[in-house]
């Protein structure tokens, strides 16, 4: 039997839209930080990486990279099991403890990705919770969507940052309900920032509990990198901070924070928890001492506070339209899926830029773009080189038409 045609049908359909994924091939240069090498055969064998999640170049810091070096020589590659069997290690203790005192909580959980830590603890608070509703922002990400569908409760989907259709669902709901509210902070596609003051009073007012997904805002915002959250004084008002260990921190895992019932809760019912091999240590000691350095530093968060606003002004010194958000995050909107993937095609290849084109379904259709996320390690030079090539690129494409 020969399947493959079954699964070229829906491919060459993806291709046809334009939304076909084509991954780059990089290899990191550690201390070049934002280059790296490019492994792809038409492009430069240097490029620019202009669209990381490691915001603040933590993954290639000396003392995160101690640790983890530290922690094989002392504890080997892996954990050597799941946390029930045998693999709790003294580190994911350490780190748990580390990020129960970020966001002022009892207790932290952590998970092996930002994506298990939402779906499973949004899946068994859903599914456990008697009459549970989970209430949840129109745009949230993929990961507390899928947890949210697997834990088969009731769901309302709320108009996107919005606290009054908040208010008036909530208000829809029976008594008995035990509802649950699920936003983010930093929306990473528009890099919009949630009203949490609003939302957490509205959900107080209608005895909802609390989620919140900090994954893009942890290590970047607030005095100790607790996010927007501790930035705004809200952190000990919401009942449950998600984030990861993969972005700002630069290393790799979730977590959720909360009360240490909360955090019991989970440990004890979800599946995605219990049944998976633990982070190695090392990526546990690592991730730790990423941490502690955000907490009390603050040169990272400034210089690239000083980057952003800076090609935030040279796009705008050029005429190129970004979209206007309180973060890092910087959306050139190219608004459809084959010019977005030609653009990044051409940065890469004649400018050694490398932009992954932004399209759907991880953006509705008709909103295609390019994300920028420039950290404290791009330079000057850097970002003018990125403004000149896309201002020639602008000029020559019809986008500029079509975005006018
Ligand atoms: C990336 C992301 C996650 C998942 O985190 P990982 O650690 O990368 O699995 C969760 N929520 C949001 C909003 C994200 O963008």
């Amino acid at each position: 039997m020969n399947f493959d045609y079954l699964f070229n049908t829906q491919l060459d359909a993806l291709k046809d839209e334009g939304n076909y994924r084509i991954f780059a091939e990089l290899e990191r240069q550690c201390g070049a930080f934002p280059k790296a090498k490019c492994h792809d055969d038409e492009s430069p064998d240097e490029v620019t990486v202009w669209c990381s999640n490691d915001y603040l170049g933590m993954g290639q810091h000396p003392k995160v990279r101690a640790a983890m070096q530290e922690a094989i020589d002392r504890c080997g590659t892996g954990a050597g099991g799941t946390r029930n069997i045998s693999g709790t290690n003294h580190e994911h203790l350490l780190l748990e403890r580390e990020l129960a005192d970020l966001h002022g909580k009892e207790a932290a959980l952590l998970f092996t990705s930002g994506y298990v830590s939402n779906w499973a603890s949004l899946s068994t608070l859903g599914a456990r919770l008697p009459n549970a509703v989970i209430l949840s922002d129109s745009l949230n990400h993929a990961s507390m969507i899928e947890g949210i569908r697997h834990a088969r409760c009731q769901k309302v989907i709320w108009e996107h940052n919005d606290p009054e259709d908040l208010d008036r669902k909530l208000a829809a709901l029976p008594a008995n309900a035990t509802k649950i509210v699920a936003f983010e902070s930093v929306y990473s596609m528009d890099g919009d920032i949630a009203p949490i003051r609003e939302i957490v009073e509205v959900a107080e007012k209608h005895g909802a509990m609390t989620y919140l997904d900090e994954v893009h805002a942890v290590g970047l915002y607030g005095p100790r990198g607790g996010g927007v959250a501790e930035r705004e004084g809200l952190m000990d008002r919401i009942t449950l901070i998600e984030g990861t260990l993969g972005k700002a921190y630069g290393c790799m895992g979730g977590y959720v924070t909360g009360s240490a019932a909360l955090c019991d809760f989970i440990r004890s019912f979800a599946s995605g928890f219990i049944f998976t091999t633990a982070l190695p240590p090392a990526v546990a000691a690592a991730a730790r001492t990423s941490i502690a350095h955000l907490k009390t530093s603050d040169i990272e968060r400034m210089q690239q506070r000083r980057q952003v606003a800076r090609l935030r002004q040279m796009l705008d010194q050029k005429g190129i339209p970004h979209l206007e958000n309180p973060s890092h995050i910087i959306p050139v909107m190219i608004k459809d899926p084959v010019k977005c993937r030609m653009l990044s095609d051409i940065l890469m290849r004649e400018w050694g830029i490398y932009v992954q084109p932004i399209n759907y379904p991880t953006v509705p259709k008709g909103t295609e773009r390019l994300r920028f996320t420039p950290s404290p390690l791009h330079t000057d030079a850097e970002i003018e080189h990125l403004v000149e090539a896309l201002t020639v690129l602008w000029k020559q494409c019809a986008i500029a038409h079509a975005v006018a």
